[in-house]
């Protein structure tokens, strides 16, 4: 039987519906999220138009502000500066990649933890040791919603993390601990992948390698949270797991094609960090 699908599609609506509530208790007060792009991405224009429609429907003002190629790390930071001092402003994101002179987390960590609605500041990273943390790096915490959008009970459940990255898999890794899944995190030293993925009831796969994981390495009815955006052989998006193959023994997988919106979006979405950077004021 193939797997169930994963619809984020349809979190990120139930989401933004519960957030559209929450903003609307703001009453009047701005809600303000700040888009900072250097030059101009293609990649980083559809991510901003996604952006910009989402922010739209829970009623979050979305200010963008282009600046030039040419800026340098100090004009930046001070751009940055501003903007976290700024009342009117809950939240701010700067859209990847950045240009070469520019230290992505230098920028970073010249974010107000508290507007960082990416939650890539040291201080956001640190918190997911709390069990309650404040913003947790925002692809992780959308990777721990699917997974808990599924029902399973997670306790005492085994979960191998494909990707050891500071931004993906740490953070996956140790959110799941949360959960009381017993977690082995997998990378570039690790002998057999094998061996791990197939003893897990849930694969999380943040590599950045297509087809790294296949139907084969799955345990039966596994849950797999595929995280990977490749550029496939025909110009298609493909994540990192074979979806052909992992669907047939998949309990539970995310689309192979990623129609569903960006993990980044599903949540704690920036909307609801620009809520939450509100409130605490
Ligand atoms: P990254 O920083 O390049 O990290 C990749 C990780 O995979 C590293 O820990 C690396 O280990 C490990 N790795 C490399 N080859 C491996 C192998 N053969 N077996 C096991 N582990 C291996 O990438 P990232 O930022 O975490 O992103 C990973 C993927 O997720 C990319 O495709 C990226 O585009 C995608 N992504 C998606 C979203 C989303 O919203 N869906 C958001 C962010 C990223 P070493 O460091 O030891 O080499």
């Amino acid at each position: 039987m193939p797997a169930q699908l994963l619809d984020g599609r349809q979190i990120a609506k139930r989401m933004r519906e519960r957030l559209r509530e929450a903003r609307d208790a703001f009453g009047d007060r701005a809600v303000r999220l700040v888009s900072l792009e250097i030059g101009q991405n293609p990649a980083a224009a559809v991510y901003v138009r996604n952006q910009q429609r989402a922010a739209a429907e829970v009623g979050i003002d979305m200010e963008v502000v282009n600046l030039p190629i040419a800026t340098t790390e100090a004009e930046l930071l001070h751009t940055i500066a501003e903007l976290n001092s700024r009342a009117d402003v809950s939240g701010m994101l700067v859209q990847r990649p950045m240009p070469t002179g520019i230290d992505p987390r230098t920028v970073q960590m010249a974010i107000d933890p508290q507007k960082d609605v990416e939650g890539m500041h040291p201080t956001n990273m640190g918190t997911i040791l709390y069990k309650e943390p404040l913003l947790p790096p925002c692809t992780a915490a959308a990777a721990q919603q699917l997974i808990v959008a599924t029902g399973m009970d997670l306790r005492g459940t085994e979960t191998v993390v494909v990707g050891h990255s500071e931004i993906v898999g740490k953070p996956i890794a140790v959110l799941l601990l949360h959960h009381l899944s017993t977690v082995t995190v997998c990378h570039i030293g690790t002998k057999n992948l094998v061996e791990h993925t197939r003893r897990a009831d849930i694969v999380v796969v943040a590599v950045g390698k297509a087809g790294l994981v296949h139907g084969d390495m799955l345990k039966p009815g596994a849950c797999v949270i595929d995280v990977g955006i490749n550029q496939g052989a025909d110009g298609k998006i493909v994540g990192d797991v074979d979806f052909n193959s992992a669907n047939e023994v998949a309990g539970y997988a995310t689309p192979c094609v990623r129609r569903a919106p960006r993990f980044r979006w599903l949540g704690p979405s920036y909307a609801d960090r620009c809520c939450w950077a509100q409130r605490s004021r």
